[in-house]
């Protein structure tokens, strides 16, 4: 092989394409690894771990300014913007495992050739890179997703961050305006909230968090609602001028309502789009949708030698999917019998406080499925551990077949996304509501909402 010829051509740096890379060179293949901007993709630099570091840090201010109840004063307690800042630039690097340049170290270690730049296809087996041609057997295209920017009129003029700039604004704002109160809109709204940013959320739709339990999005909602956080649903939206008082906002709200809103930031949030912006994929033959890369089931494209994985090919975007298909995706690019990427159970947490936690069918998915359902239910307001931790919002929403057969869970409480694991694993390995009941466990914890659930099934 020459210098520019590899086994495998990975493009992109997250969590898909990392693993994939990492996981190809451990097998002795010869691997380039392209990344355009920072190592470890959105969900390091500017997604899941910058946002849950603030969310925390938030969190313990919030709980410090909220002791009472539980005896404590802690007037105190505020926040040093440039020192949180700070932190969380130190979790980053750790979980990096360094500072940018300790990391790209790292992947040389691993005998990985590392392109930082742009990545462009020329032919179906050439890319361009920095000027370079490289060659490949294999691609994996893990390209991920970036902000979709709304059709708002006035938005570009009036100024608007995504999820990029809000992880590292120089300055806590003090007003924000979020558009889109899904899973990021909710997570940033809380946060910035908790800092002590004044935050009006505007939703076009009528619900927020469409793909969770209305039932516990709403509730969820009155959480927020009662920590101060304006959401408004069915809003039409209109940017206005920026003068001396910030940038205007005009909303027509769903009764007919006028009005306008004055904000420091506007942060937009409403969904994701595939980064295949100057891939140039035609040249590789590659078919791709406005959804993003179609693949079959093993994660191939229509191109025989090219695949891809994470957000720019799934209808899961998240890190624990996009890691998932980038180690299946070394697999089955050097093997004969490739295996198909295996999404039934899928879970997800939105990382609000409390969490809201989900894997497998909802009841409206059982209802349109035609599916007969049992709900076993638990209250968090009825458990020890729940009330000696001053944790009792929230419930355990538990559904299955008329056999016991889990077939979707549904948690709205402090560390949903723990308490989620039991129903995955049951619903993975085919425990039963009557198996996942006679288990004991120990008191006073949380976890035993999700066994009182199941015995009520
Ligand atoms: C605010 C926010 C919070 C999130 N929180 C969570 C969470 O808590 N849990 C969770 O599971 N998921 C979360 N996600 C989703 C998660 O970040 C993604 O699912 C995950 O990053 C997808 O990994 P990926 O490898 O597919 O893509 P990415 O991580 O986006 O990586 C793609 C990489 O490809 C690079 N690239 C793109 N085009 C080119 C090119 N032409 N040439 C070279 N390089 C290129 C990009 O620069 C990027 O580094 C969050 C997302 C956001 C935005």
């Amino acid at each position: 092989m020459t210098k520019n010829e590899y086994d495998l051509i990975v493009i992109g740096a997250g969590g898909a394409g990392s693993t994939a890379a990492g996981n190809a060179a451990g097998s002795g293949k010869r691997v380039a690894l392209i990344e355009r901007d920072k190592l470890g993709g959105t969900c390091l630099n500017y997604g899941c771990d910058p946002t849950k570091t603030l969310l925390h840090t938030a969190s313990v201010l919030y709980h410090a300014q909220h002791a009472t109840g539980l005896g404590l004063r802690i007037p105190q307690a505020k926040a040093d913007w440039e020192a949180v800042q700070a932190h969380v630039q130190q979790v980053q690097d750790t979980i990096r495992g360094g500072t940018l340049e300790q990391a790209r170290a790292g992947i040389a270690a691993q005998g990985i050739d590392l392109f930082m730049g742009q990545a462009m296809f020329t032919s179906p087996h050439e890319i361009l890179v920095n000027g370079e041609i490289l060659r490949g057997k294999r691609f994996l295209i893990a390209t991920g997703t970036v902000a979709l920017i709304p059709d708002i009129e006035g938005l570009a003029e009036t100024g608007y961050i995504t999820n990029v700039e809000a992880v590292s604004l120089t300055a806590l704002p003090k007003r924000l305006v979020v558009i889109g109160a899904g899973p990021i809109g909710l997570e940033f709204a809380q946060m910035f909230s908790r800092l002590g940013t004044q935050v009006v959320v505007l939703e076009h739709g009528k619900q927020p968090l469409p793909r969770e339990d209305p039932e516990l999005a709403m509730l969820l909602c009155s959480k927020l609602t009662e920590e101060g956080i304006r959401l408004e649903f069915g809003a039409e939206m209109r940017c206005g001028e920026i003068n001396e008082h910030g940038k205007h906002i005009h909303i027509h709200g769903e009764d007919g309502r006028e009005e306008d809103i004055a904000t420091d930031q506007l942060l937009v949030a409403v969904g994701r789009r595939p980064a295949l912006d100057k891939l140039n994929l035609e040249a590789a033959g590659v078919q791709y949708t406005k959804e993003g890369i179609t693949t079959n089931a093993v994660l191939c494209t229509n191109v025989p030698h090219i695949w891809a994985a994470g957000d720019i090919a799934s209808k899961y975007q998240f890190t624990h999917v996009a890691s998932d298909q980038g180690k299946l995706v070394a697999h089955n690019v050097f093997s004969r019998k490739p295996k198909a990427f295996d999404d039934r159970v899928t879970p997800w947490v939105t990382f609000t406080d409390p969490e809201l936690a989900r894997v497998g069918m909802s009841e409206a998915d059982l209802k349109e499925a035609k599916i007969e359902y049992r709900v076993g239910r638990a209250y968090f307001n009825k458990l020890d551990r729940a009330i000696a931790n001053d944790q009792t919002f929230g419930s355990v929403k538990l559904l299955a077949d008329v056999d016991g057969k889990i077939l979707g869970g549904h948690i709205l409480g402090a560390n949903a996304g723990e308490l989620i694991a039991p129903i995955v694993y049951a619903m993975r390995f085919g425990l039963t509501a009557k198996k996942m009941a006679e288990a004991m466990l120990p008191y006073p914890t949380m976890a035993e909402a999700v066994r009182w659930a199941a015995s009520q099934i």
